[in-house]
């Protein structure tokens, strides 16, 4: 058996109709996400589950060729309502970064940004207690997402600590990772999420995860909503967020570049 020897990790948000082009970046309908999920797995890949993630990071455990971690940030209700029948028919786990003081209620911090002012509803306490038999774990994406780079430091300890704590006590287990609201992170972010005892982030540095990887700077590929099967499948294979064919032309041309260069 080919083992792994890098990871990706692909981040979706919404799952659901999306009502303007703003909202497609962050939202795919079921339909498609069903697809993302199908081709996948007809190409061979499956889900693993964040601690075998940890594990094979750390080299103590081996993954097979094809292994990818499968996360949602801001927990919405379509994660339940639409994602996890097909998880759970595949056998894939999944990851849900929630933001512990709006559970159950709306993702208010997106008003402004999205153009008609919409929000959604976010994951409720019984909704989650469900989803945990289902195969999901639960993380943390701080208590209202705030884009951490602007806080001081009484304001970041509340929004690290203060979600761990939200969310240990919601879930009765230990909460260890966090993913950072808007993918915004500085040194002084870095500081304060481990010092407020988390042992990894996730950012939304496009790439993929190798045994080096800083902990604290995980990679994700950014799913969206006008992916297609293929698409997706073009940035698992080059690491990055442009699914373009033109990205994998340009991939292939560098690649015989190089080569040319080597001979000469
Ligand atoms: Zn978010």
């Amino acid at each position: 058996m080919s083992t792994s020897r890098r990871i990706p990790v692909l981040m979706y948000h919404r799952i659901g109709a999306a009502h303007n082009p703003w909202e497609r970046r962050y939202c795919i309908s079921p339909a498609l996400f069903a697809k993302h999920m199908r081709h996948l797995s007809a190409c061979g890949m499956r889900a693993c589950s964040l601690d075998d993630f940890f594990a094979w990071l750390d080299r103590r455990k081996d993954l097979p060729a094809g292994s990818f971690l499968l996360t949602f940030d801001d927990g919405f209700t379509g994660i339940f309502e639409h994602a996890a029948s097909i998880l759970q028919e595949l056998g894939w786990p999944a990851t849900v970064f929630l933001v512990s003081q709006l559970i159950g209620k709306q993702d208010v911090w997106w008003r402004t940004e999205n153009p008609s002012g919409a929000t959604y509803p976010l994951l409720d306490r019984d909704t989650i207690d469900a989803m945990r038999s289902m195969g999901f774990t639960f993380h943390s994406h701080t208590r209202l997402h705030p884009d951490l780079t602007t806080l001081s430091e009484d304001q970041l300890f509340s929004e690290l600590h203060g979600s761990r704590s939200d969310l240990e006590n919601l879930l009765k287990e230990e909460v260890h990772y966090l993913a950072y609201p808007y993918g915004l992170y500085n040194e002084q972010v870095l500081d304060a999420a481990r010092a407020a005892g988390y042992k990894a982030a996730f950012s939304t540095q496009p790439g993929f995860n190798r045994n080096d990887i800083d902990r604290f700077r995980i990679r994700r590929l950014d799913i969206s909503g006008t992916d297609t099967p293929s698409m997706l499948a073009r940035k698992i294979h080059f690491g990055c967020n442009d699914g373009s064919w033109r990205q994998s032309i340009r991939y292939y041309k560098g690649r015989v570049i190089d080569r040319l260069g080597i001979r000469h």
